[in-house]
């Protein structure tokens, strides 16, 4: 609209003196007021970014009726005045409306209809008067050129629409990408941090808000609820996967409708769920919230027909203000959850205790990876007694591991992390191949027992191994003799009995330990045929009390002259323990009454001096 006031001032200033000084004002005040009026709606009308490209006459409501009246001024002023001037101000004017006309024309030429009105509105009646109204030759000449002017303006017209509708296309297309564009990240970025299979929050966007929390808790606490199914694995083989998935959808289900709005929920692992519950005001907030989801999932849940009682184990952390990172909260919830679980407890709050039971078992861990290549493992034996004279039938042979620091680390704290790191096989192979060697240095009566553990018995080729010690250290296959323990039956009877029949055939002795601790059938221990039973420590050391520990250990004595057997006492810690597990019945017996484990010389003189000098009897 600027180039039209200019254009007006223009013609103000060409016909001050030409044109009568009233209509000449008349005119500009129109004109001026036109391009104000028009100047000011298309300012205020400036389309928004998302569409620049297109002409702010667009976005007019009328373009038509805006199209007459700015035309109006330069169509009247032309058509009014030219003929009627003289010939150098004829042609002012006739260039100053073509001008005007061509101008405008391309500018809203985005909206065709408006633009061809426009310029029509200015060039036709113009045209008409030099043709038919002035009808002079050379006025004729100008009306024809005006009129060849018109086709060329319409091709301009055309040819300026295309290239701006092309343009408004490709930005248009432009827009729609980057709109998809957009929509497809959100939507990656939704599927990253979403659970497929519930639909819950994933283990990454559990971390990301325990962060969010972490830093916008302030004073207040947060409490992370770790959950893990007991007997989802179960399911999941038992009853095929599409059940494990919808057991899974439904858990998560319920979590979610016991939690409040304002609680996370997510799946972090395969069976593994978490709630953070970010305004754990106190320690009975969250303890209540656990309490709620461990009674909602106890309740069973039916699938196709099947009614599954899943179980869970919970753990609960809470965080302190300023204290730990979220990450950490939640690997404090995962350790009470792991104690939960192995304590058969439900809930556990995680305790500092359980942190440094933790970094023990990694520290054991890293440790043990190397304590049989560095020569850190030894072997203790301890004797096995005829009860009657106190003379040594056979020793047992225990492992200890002598840590670099050289404190000693027993059996029963190191061997589950080895049997966790599949590392007990391994061990037992090789207390196995030092006891023969051990042995050897033994008088010949003298017999040595090994320790095997459950998964050391399964081993494929453990018949083998024995067979083949054997015949490294050329110890006669009947000194030798394997304790396997009641438990490591349970699981697959039928296998062991096929190795224990193996490990017999080869000369070995069998012996079944710490008897009475599982829950081993009779006609199990008939179809064993089993060398020895070794009564648990547990029955000997509560021989004192009244109760019928006594009448068990008859019943063992019995049950084992039945299946030709012999009984071993474990655990005779007095003197008292050992007169009463003889009155029993029972011929042999270990303990430290009789003789605590020693490491092998120490073995070898205990025994060998046995044979010089018999031991005098000690009990009756
Ligand atoms: P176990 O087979 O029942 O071995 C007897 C355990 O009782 C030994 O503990 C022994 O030191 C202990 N003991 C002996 N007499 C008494 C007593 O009078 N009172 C008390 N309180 N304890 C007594 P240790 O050496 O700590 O071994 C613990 C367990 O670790 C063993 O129990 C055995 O199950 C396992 N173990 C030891 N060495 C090996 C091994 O080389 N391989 C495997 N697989 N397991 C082993
Ligand atoms: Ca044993
Ligand atoms: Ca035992």
């Amino acid at each position: 609209m600027a180039g039209f006031a200019i254009n007006t001032t223009i013609a103000l200033w060409a016909f001050y003196t030409i044109i009568p000084n009233l209509e000449l004002l008349i005119w500009a005040a129109a004109a001026y007021t036109i391009s104000g009026v028009v100047g000011l709606r298309a300012l205020r009308r400036r389309p928004r970014k998302s569409s620049k490209t297109q002409s702010p006459w667009r976005t007019t409501t009328r373009p038509w009726q805006f199209a007459i009246l700015v035309a109006l001024p330069w169509s009247i002023l032309a058509s009014s005045y030219t003929g009627s001037l003289d010939s150098k101000s004829d042609i002012i004017l006739v260039v100053l409306a073509v001008g005007m006309a061509a101008s405008g024309s391309v500018l809203i030429a985005p909206i065709p209809s408006a633009a061809i009105l426009y310029m029509s509105v200015i060039i036709v009646p113009l045209a008409f008067r030099c043709m038919f109204l002035i009808g002079d030759g050379t006025y004729i000449e100008l009306g024809l050129l005006l009129v060849s002017y018109w086709f060329f303006l319409l091709g301009l017209i055309a040819t300026t629409a295309r290239f701006f509708a092309e343009r408004i296309r490709t930005m248009a297309k432009l827009e729609q990408s980057l709109i998809d564009l957009s929509k497809a990240h959100r939507e990656t970025e939704l599927a990253a941090m979403t659970d497929g299979l519930t639909g819950l929050a994933n283990r990454r966007a559990f971390i990301e808000r325990l962060k969010i929390s972490e830093s916008n808790i302030g004073p207040r606490k947060f409490a992370v609820i770790y959950m893990d199914l007991d007997r989802f694995k179960h399911a999941n083989d038992a009853l095929g996967h599409h059940v494990g998935d919808e057991l899974l959808r439904t858990v998560g289900c319920r979590i979610q409708r016991a939690v409040n709005q304002s609680s996370i929920v997510a799946r972090i692992g395969g069976d593994e769920f978490a709630v953070l519950l970010e305004d754990a005001t106190d320690r009975s907030v969250a303890e209540a919230l656990a309490e709620r989801l461990l009674s909602c999932l106890s309740e069973p849940i039916v699938i196709e027909g099947h009614t599954i009682d899943i179980g869970v184990s919970i753990g609960v952390a809470i965080s302190d203000p300023g204290g730990l990172a979220g990450r950490d909260i939640l690997k404090q919830a995962d350790i009470a959850m792991y104690a939960a679980k192995v304590e058969h407890k439900g809930i556990c709050f995680f305790d500092p205790q359980m942190q440094r039971r933790v970094d023990e078992q990694s520290e054991i861990e890293m440790g043990l990876r190397t304590a049989i290549d560095r020569g850190e493992l030894v072997v203790h034996y301890q004797p096995i007694c005829k009860l009657s004279s106190n003379t040594a039938v056979g020793c047992e042979a225990l492992v200890r591991w002598v840590r670099p620091d050289g404190t000693i680390c027993e059996p029963d704290t190191f061997l589950p992390v080895a049997e966790s790191m599949g590392l007990t096989s391994t061990i037992d192979r090789w207390v196995m191949q030092k006891a023969c060697e051990q042995a050897l240095e033994w008088p010949a009566h003298i017999s040595v027992s090994v320790n095997f553990t459950a998964a050391h018995i399964m081993s494929k080729d453990v018949v083998a191994q024995a067979a083949q010690v054997l015949r490294e250290t050329g110890l006669e296959p009947h000194r030798l003799q394997i304790e396997i323990t009641e438990t490591s039956l349970l699981k697959h009877t039928v296998e062991v009995a096929e190795i224990i029949r193996d490990l017999k055939f080869l000369g070995i002795s069998i012996a079944l330990d710490d008897f009475g601790t599982g829950y081993s059938s009779l006609s199990h221990l008939v179809s064993l045929s089993v060398d020895r039973i070794k009564v648990d420590r547990l029955f000997v050391s509560e021989l004192d009390k009244a109760d019928k520990k006594e009448l068990v250990i008859k019943a063992i004595v019995q049950l084992a002259r039945g299946l030709g057997a012999d009984v071993v006492a474990e655990g005779i810690e007095t003197e008292d323990q050992l007169l009463r597990v003889r009155a029993c019945g029972v011929a042999l017996g270990q303990g430290f009454f009789l003789s605590e484990p020693m490491s092998g010389p120490e073995a070898t003189r205990w025994l060998n001096e046995q044979v010089v000098t018999p031991r005098q009897e000690r009990c009756g």
